[in-house]
């Protein structure tokens, strides 16, 4: 665990909140991201080494309660702070902020040893693959068309899994229905982001799908675990992991068989590969999901997606599916349609530095 209290030896960091617009818009059942506004940290230490990291948190509070400018200060008037005098491990919450700080001293911490990300957790976690299988994630669209081209796309770049957002509206129950007549042998999972009901969630079953992701609200275990036993195909868990306990919870109940890794939901790279370990040991299936990341959270959640554990393919998709230019080089998927791990040492990559400026909309610099 990266707990505040070990971040040692900073003398300045910066904040960062960007706004790069999305080449496509993502529509899910909790609202639809246009723009990915997000805030980046950067953390400096005396020796000249600097790391970085990203905070995940969407715009508006729609998948967990951060959201982008309450996190920039969150970070700026609470974490960051903390963190010079030492007093980190008095703050709870927040585990998107403190992971954007956590990732970016591990960054730095592994660049002064020449350690790649990767290969720092594999050490705790196993031995990790050099690149990773992924799925594609279709957003919801009424125009059922686009949806099928959207996916046509994605069948003929070697997708190993396409994952339909979802809501209980009878035009995305029509479409994973179409889907599945099109490509009668494609996996198909979908993703209710907490609003699925048993109507819905009946119909979708049909169909013939790997996984129903989120169909009920975070909290609502109990419910999760109504629809897992009904369901004749696996639930996955998403929001409502947010640590190894409520994961423990959630097993000891049945409320899911497959759950979804986000570094940033659950405070850092070293928690999700502990939460994927705990699951996967149980017997889970287990991936990493996406953020909308730039390239900077991208390579954060592929160290994890990389280890033996995550077991499924990954959401994270490569730079050029949401954005013309990342901020990063880009990571995209090589001839076989896996997405590899970065090679150089800390997360692998770093912002570049013109890009970084022309979509910067904040910016604070905090000295200690
Ligand atoms: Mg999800």
């Amino acid at each position: 665990m990266t707990d505040l209290d070990e971040i040692a030896g900073v003398i300045e960091a910066e904040l960062c909140r960007v706004q790069l617009p999305l080449l496509h818009p993502l529509r899910s059942a909790h609202g639809v991201e246009l723009v990915r506004d997000l805030v980046l940290v950067r953390l400096g230490f005396a020796d000249g080494t600097e790391g970085w990291g990203e905070c995940s948190a969407l715009a508006r509070p729609t998948y967990t309660s951060e959201y982008t400018a309450g996190a920039f200060a969150m970070l700026r008037d609470q974490l960051v702070p903390a963190v010079f005098a030492g007093e980190g491990g008095e703050l709870v919450g927040h585990p998107m902020a403190r992971s954007a700080l956590v990732t970016a001293y591990l960054d730095a911490t592994l660049r002064g040893r020449g350690q790649r990300l990767v290969d720092h957790l594999g050490s705790m976690h196993g031995r990790p693959a050099v690149r990773v299988p992924v799925a594609a994630v279709v957003s919801r669209n009424a125009d059922l068309d686009l949806v099928l081209a959207a996916v046509a796309g994605h069948v003929d770049s070697g997708t190993a899994l396409v994952k339909m957002k979802v809501s209980p509206l009878p035009a995305d129950l029509e479409a994973v229905r179409a889907v599945r007549s099109t490509w009668p042998s494609l996996a198909v999972a979908v993703d209710g982001n907490g609003t699925l009901d048993q109507r819905s969630l009946s119909m979708l079953d049909e169909i013939g799908l790997v996984y129903v992701e989120q169909p009920a609200p975070a909290d609502a275990l109990l419910e999760s675990a109504k629809f897992a036993k009904r369901l004749s195909c696996p639930v996955a868990l998403d929001e409502s992991i947010t640590s190894v306990a409520t994961l423990e919870l959630a097993l000891s109940i049945g409320a899911g068989s497959i759950i979804n890794v986000k570094p940033a939901r659950l405070g850092g790279p070293h928690e999700a590969a502990e939460v994927a370990r705990v699951a996967a040991d149980a017997g889970c299936g287990v991936f990493v999901g996406g953020m909308l990341e730039t390239g900077l959270g991208r390579a954060t959640a592929l160290a994890v997606a990389a280890l033996p554990s995550c077991n499924l393919p990954t959401d994270l998709g490569p730079s050029s599916r949401y954005v013309a230019v990342d901020l990063t080089d880009p990571i995209e998927l090589d001839g076989e349609g896996l997405l590899p791990v970065p090679l150089g040492p800390g997360i692998g990559v770093a912002p570049h530095q013109d890009r970084l400026a022309d979509v910067t909309i904040e910016r604070v610099l905090l000295t200690r």
